[in-house]
């Protein structure tokens, strides 16, 4: 049995979907959890009371993670209530999909900096503890589209290809501070971020998937509690992929 008793973990974009799973399975393992939201407040506590009633303490905040001074309060404020973070998990994401010719600036922009700056910034913030501790997890929510590519997705493309050489390079940086950098690459999983997808688009998705359909949210934070695990020690710089054998 996996347990994380005496933990603290950050999840980004916890408020719903695949963030708000993680959380509640990090909780259930026995960590305590500091919940990063974006603009929706409500949600968020929901998901602390639901953390609360496991007997875990939970606390949310609000941040954009590609913006640095939101950042920098958010770290400050989870280190006054909690004192320490040994998880991090870099779940918050966006999609701004176009053909590339189409694509303009500002989509290609905002989705680096929310999916791959912003990781990357939270990660440099909350390393130096990991390291000084000798203990720490970190966790890239990453994609197969990052691993394979996706019409449409340039800027999603690169922001999460660019997550996963973050990862491996952290990984090697940190391996000998017991802090270990791994990724999990979801393929199509059912949140609102898939509810965008034209059904059409979805049925071509079943056909090329194994499995022959989408995967649950839970199915990935599973992932997440085991790369957070005592157990997955001498695992770093991977990327476990959670996709119905889409890629492999
Ligand atoms: P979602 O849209 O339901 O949730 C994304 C969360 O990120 C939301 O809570 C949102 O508020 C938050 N967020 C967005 N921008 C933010 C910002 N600037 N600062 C802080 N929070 C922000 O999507 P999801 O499907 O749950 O996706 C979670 C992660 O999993 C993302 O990184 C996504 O790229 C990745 N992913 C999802 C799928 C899928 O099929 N759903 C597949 C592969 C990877």
């Amino acid at each position: 049995m996996i347990n994380l008793k005496g933990k603290v973990s950050l999840v980004t974009g916890a408020s719903r979907g695949i963030g708000k799973a993680i959380a509640l399975a990090l909780a259930e393992a026995g960590s305590d959890v500091a919940l990063n939201y974006h603009t929706h407040r409500e949600p968020a506590e929901e998901v602390a009371t639901e953390i609360h009633k496991l007997g875990r303490k939970a606390v949310v905040y609000q941040a954009d993670v590609s913006h640095h001074e939101e950042n920098d309060a958010m770290v400050a404020r989870i280190k006054k209530d909690f004192d320490h973070v040994h998880i991090v998990v870099n779940n918050a994401g966006i999609t701004r999909d176009k053909s590339f010719v189409k694509m303009d600036r500002e989509m290609w922009h905002e989705v680096l900096d929310v999916n791959l700056t912003g990781p990357a910034m939270i990660i440099h913030r909350l390393a130096g503890p990991m390291i000084e501790a000798g203990w720490g997890r970190i966790i890239n929510i990453t994609s197969i589209v990052g691993q394979i590519g996706n019409f449409g997705q340039a800027n999603y493309a690169a922001a999460k290809g660019g997550l996963i050489s973050l990862t491996k390079t952290l990984a090697r940086e940190f391996a000998r501070k017991g802090v270990t950098v791994n990724a999990v690459a979801p393929g199509f999983i059912e949140t609102d971020m898939t509810a965008l997808v034209p059904e059409a688009n979805l049925d071509v998705v079943r056909q090329m998937t194994p499995m022959a359909r989408l995967g649950k949210p839970e199915e990935v934070a599973a992932a997440v509690v085991f790369l957070a695990s005592e157990e997955a020690s001498f695992i770093t710089g991977e990327v476990l992929g959670v996709n119905g054998g889409m890629y492999m």
